[in-house]
Formats: structure tokens, C-alpha cells, sequence
């Protein structure tokens, strides 16, 4: 096999065995169609990098066992269990591809879908997102995920209809640029699109989940409504935390400047009372404010030049991985 394949897949799973035979199959099938081959420009090779997210039971053995027939297979166990997104990033961190494509383990997305996204992305798109239209899971996960994309539709400004679906494609260069954290998965299009890339989304099919049960219930709203805060903080901020700060200490300082000088006004000209006017204090509380908000920018600005990213996992073991990646 050369070396460099032209597409990667990347497979999160966690405590998935029942699924993953009947995955590997279907995916090995859809990889076979010309109709895929003939989106690429290079000979088609392809790469699955199967992410084991800490697993319990028997995935990880069986993937390892796949992977003396079948040497596309290849397995990036974590060390624990460190959830989706570091799983994701994970992947990214392995795949070589010039695109990159990934999907749920459960089954609930289909494999034969891959080619349209990557025809999609072919259009001159970076990113291609599925969109599960006609969604097959339970009520208590598709109501909070409607208030979740409305929520970060309205926010954002990305006209997505499902921000958070384990299918999609994406351009080396996308995954590359890509800095996950924490739970941060979800807002994968609103990063790429904040950082210029042209984002889209196609419908596609959904299963309903055949075995096992869900990983995500609903107790993941509230921390994904923190996770937005930081993906707004770290794409429009990060490199420059003095123009979020100081815009807060300038409309700080502002309010407590305006409120002293009224009342210094109305000491020298008009001869008020200085002290027990509780909106001195005020103005005194919204100078201390606008120091402190100030201060917090320049330090962000000194620890965004020595800052070194490191991830939030850490590998166990790869088979049938190059690691000098
Ligand atoms: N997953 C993972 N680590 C986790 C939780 C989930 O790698 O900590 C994988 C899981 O095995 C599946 C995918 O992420 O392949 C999506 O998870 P799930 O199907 O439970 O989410 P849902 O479809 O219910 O939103
Ligand atoms: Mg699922």
C-alpha cells in the first residue's frame, strides 16, 4: 500500500463490539465504489484510523485482529477514556490524507454517504457537514440537540441545521488548523468557519442506534453552552485577549470617569456634598473595574506569546501507524 493514501477515515469508538464487524464490512464495501474513486485525482487509497477511546469490552481486540487482513485498518488506542472530541483530535493528529472524513461507530451513520460528502467538498468546499434531517434517535436527545443548533445558529451567524453530526468531511488543511479542547466537538463548523474556511452541510441518512446505547444524555446542554463561550473566546480573542478586555476596562473606565466628574462638577460649581453620595462609589467601583479588566488583558497578552499547546490525551499504544507523523 503507498504510503500516503488520498482519503482517511476516522472512526471514534468507546465500548462499541457490537456494531464494529458489521461497520468494517459496510465501510470496506462503500470504499470499493468507483463512483468515489473517480473524485479523487490520485489512485484511490484509503486509511481507517479506528480511535479506541478508552474501551472496556472487546473493540479494540477485534479491530486489532482486523488488521492482519486487512492493512487499510489501523488502531490508535487512548490511554483512558478521554471522551469524543479528544478522540477526534486524536484521529486528526494520525490521518494523512488530503481529506479527511469522519463517522460515528454505532452504526447510526452510513458509510455509503462518503462519497457525497466528498463530492460536495470537491465543489470548493473545506468542510462538509452532514445534516441528520430525518434524525432516528429518542425525543430526550432531539429536543435539547433543536435548542442546541438554533441556540448556535442564531449565536454564530453559520447557517447549519445540525452542527453536531459524526459525519463529515473536511480538507487536510481544515483538520490541521483544528486546536480541540474539552467538549468542543460540537462547534467543529463554527471553528473552521472562524477561521475562513468555506463550511457547508448536506442532508444525510440516520440509523437508529442497533446496539448498545448512547454515550451523550442529556445532562451535556450546560457544559456545551460554556463550551460556546470558549470557542468564542479562543477563535475572535485568543491571539489578541487585550481587544476583548479592553474594550470591557474602556466602557468601565468610561462610566467611573463620567460619574467623578459629575460629581466634581457639582463640588466646584454648585457646591454639593461630596461624601454620602452613593453614587461616588459607584463611579470609585467602576475605575477599580476598568484597572482590574486592563490588567487581566495584559497578562493574556504576555501568556499568548509563551504558550505551547499541548493535547488533552494521551496515546497508549498505535499498530499499523507511522509515528514519525
Ligand atoms: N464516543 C467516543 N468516546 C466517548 C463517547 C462516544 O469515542 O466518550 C464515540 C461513540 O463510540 C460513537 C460516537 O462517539 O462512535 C458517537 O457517540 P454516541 O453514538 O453515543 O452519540 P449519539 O449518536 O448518541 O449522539
Ligand atoms: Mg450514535
Amino acid at each position: 500500500m503507498p504510503s500516503n493514501p488520498v482519503l482517511s477515515l476516522i472512526v471514534p469508538f468507546y465500548n462499541e463490539e457490537e456494531s464494529l464487524p458489521m461497520l468494517l464490512d459496510q465501510i470496506c464495501q462503500a470504499m470499493e465504489e468507483q463512483e468515489l474513486h473517480a473524485l479523487f485525482e490520485l489512485p484511490f487509497t484509503f486509511e481507517l484510523l479506528m480511535i479506541d477511546d478508552g474501551s472496556t469490552d472487546g473493540s479494540s481486540g477485534f479491530i486489532r485482529k482486523q488488521i492482519d487482513r486487512r492493512p487499510e485498518v489501523k488502531l490508535v488506542s487512548l490511554q483512558k477514556n478521554f471522551g469524543k472530541t479528544a478522540a477526534l483530535a486524536a484521529g486528526f493528529r494520525y490521518a494523512s490524507g488530503e481529506v479527511v472524513v469522519t463517522l460515528d461507530a454505532d452504526l447510526q451513520d452510513d458509510p455509503f454517504t462518503v462519497k457525497e460528502l466528498v463530492a460536495k467538498l470537491q465543489e470548493g468546499y473545506d468542510l462538509v457537514s452532514g445534516w441528520k434531517r430525518q434524525r432516528n434517535d429518542p425525543l430526550s436527545k432531539t429536543i435539547p440537540s433543536r435548542i442546541f443548533n438554533t441556540t448556535t445558529r442564531l449565536l454564530t451567524g453559520i447557517e447549519l441545521h445540525d452542527f453536531n453530526c459524526g459525519l463529515k468531511a473536511y480538507r487536510k488543511k481544515v483538520v490541521a488548523s483544528l486546536d480541540l479542547h474539552g467538549e468542543m466537538h460540537r462547534y467543529i463548523p463554527v471553528l473552521a468557519e472562524w477561521n475562513g474556511f468555506r463550511v457547508t452541510e448536506i442532508p444525510v441518512k440516520h440509523n437508529a442506534r442497533r446496539f448498545g446505547r448512547t454515550k451523550f444524555g442529556a445532562s451535556r446542554v450546560f457544559p456545551g453552552l460554556f463550551d460556546f463561550f470558549t470557542v468564542l473566546f479562543i477563535t475572535r480573542y485568543l491571539r489578541q485577549p487585550m481587544h476583548f478586555f479592553g474594550m470591557l476596562s474602556l466602557i468601565s473606565f468610561l462610566a467611573g470617569f463620567g460619574i467623578s466628574l459629575y460629581v466634581t462638577i457639582g463640588k466646584i460649581f454648585f457646591n454639593q456634598a461630596v461624601v454620602n453620595r452613593p453614587i461616588l462609589f459607584l463611579g470609585i467601583l467602576l475605575i477599580i473595574v476598568a484597572v482590574q479588566f486592563f490588567s487581566i488583558g495584559l497578562l493574556g497578552e504576555m501568556l499568548t506569546r509563551d504558550t505551547s499547546s499541548t493535547p488533552d490525551y494521551t496515546v497508549r499504544e498505535t499498530v499499523n501507524v507511522d509515528e514519525d507523523r
